[in-house]
């Protein structure tokens, strides 16, 4: 099955009872069972709902691998995978740019649980090398990255974790499966906040995971039950009717990503672009090889600075400001005061999140309207 019809059809066969071509919608807690120890396969929803089912078998399908699981945002499926897989005195080795709340989660939750945490650089697969210890279970890299659109060879950094024994998760939410699938790169674990451009339309929170080897699924399975972070049914029925639009977005998306970056990089009132479909971007080459496409984020910094920024957050009439990304609607964020306002001033300057940098989510509205809204804005 190629992928644009796995993304309308992987786990989602017409209902055997019905024939209903849209997945039924299992708003049940429980079901009854027809004598002791004889279920028909679903016992009580925390552990199984035929609805987040189909959901979890089409992430797999996409990504590539045999087990999917779904959970109730992005940052409870990174936490089924720390807290499924690892123990304490463990030792994980994480690129350094990262989603604000995984680099929460490491520090100020798992850190205290005993989980022993480095930093590698995102950009260099050498110092992933470096950081390895004996006792590192586990490699985790986002990438691209978030808001500088930095890119880690998964490849070469799946390399190091197979060395040495350890497994690779990387956060795949940014590129999505459409341009992007880190499991034939070699990763072990794919993640996703299936809040952004899975689901698609800035509607429902939620996390995916995609999970190539049985011990490693049943590990995270059995936590994804015992912790109980699970979506709800209707939650899994929108990030699946959300995901069978992903190719016709995706496209849309990294059409206006790239009218924007290339306006924006002829803009007198604009430094420096972060698109990796820009050959001036550090990891344009890396992308080309790794990724089908550039996806749809754009980062940029304004000369002015931060007033430069206000003046041109109050002019936008089409983009929203708004935390979030990868919706059907443009949305510009300003990092510095906040996703990333969590960060020392001093560690978000070395790292390029300063006071001029702006970051966009190109939705799908005609560009024409997007470029019109950002000059006026500029101006
Ligand atoms: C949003 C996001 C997350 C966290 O997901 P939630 O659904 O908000 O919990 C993790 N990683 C990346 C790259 C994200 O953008």
């Amino acid at each position: 099955m190629n992928f644009e019809t796995a993304l309308i059809h992987a786990g989602q066969a017409a209902d055997r009872q019905t024939g209903s071509v849209s997945v039924p919608v299992y708003q049940t807690s429980t079901y009854k069972q027809d004598g002791i120890g004889r279920d028909r396969g679903w016992e009580y929803s925390r552990t199984g709902n035929p609805t987040r089912k189909a959901l979890e078998d089409c992430i797999a399908a996409l990504e590539g691998v045999k087990y999917g699981l779904a959970f109730a945002s992005g940052l409870a499926a990174e936490t089924a995978v720390l807290g499924g897989l690892l123990k304490k005195g463990d030792h994980v080795v994480a690129g350094d740019d990262l989603y604000g709340g995984t680099y929460r989660l490491f520090e100020k939750v798992f850190r205290h649980w005993g989980l022993e945490i480095s930093y590698a650089d995102s950009k260099d697969p050498a110092s992933f090398k470096r950081a390895m210890r004996r006792s590192t279970r586990l490699v985790w890299v986002e990438t691209p990255t978030n808001p500088l659109l930095n890119i880690t060879d998964i490849a070469a950094v799946a390399e190091t974790a197979r060395k040495g024994k350890a497994l690779l998760a990387v956060d795949n939410t940014f590129a999505t499966p459409y341009f992007q699938r880190p499991a034939e790169l070699g990763a072990d674990i794919v993640v996703h906040s299936s809040t952004k451009y899975l689901g698609g339309h800035s509607d429902v929170i939620g996390g995916l995971l995609a999970i190539k080897d049985k011990c490693v699924f049943e590990a995270v399975k059995f936590y994804q039950n015992a912790a109980g972070a699970v979506p709800g049914p209707w939650d899994a029925w929108l990030t699946l009717r959300g995901i069978k639009t992903l190719s016709v977005r995706m496209k849309a998306h990294e059409a206006n990503a790239f009218a924007i970056a290339a306006a924006l990089s002829r803009h007198p009132a604009v430094s420096k672009v972060y698109y990796p479909g820009l050959e001036s971007h550090p990891g344009h080459e890396l992308a080309g090889r790794q990724m089908d496409g550039c996806g749809g984020m754009v980062g940029f910094e304004l000369k002015g600075g931060r007033p430069a920024a206000e003046s041109f957050f109050r002019r936008l009439k089409i983009f929203s400001l708004a935390e979030s990304l990868g919706g059907v609607e443009s949305l510009a964020c300003y990092p510095a005061a906040m996703t990333h306002a969590a960060i020392p001033e001093r560690d978000r300057l070395k790292r390029g999140i300063t006071a001029g940098l702006v970051r966009l989510s190109a939705g799908i509205e005609n560009s024409d309207d997007l470029l019109e809204d950002l000059a006026r804005a500029l101006k």
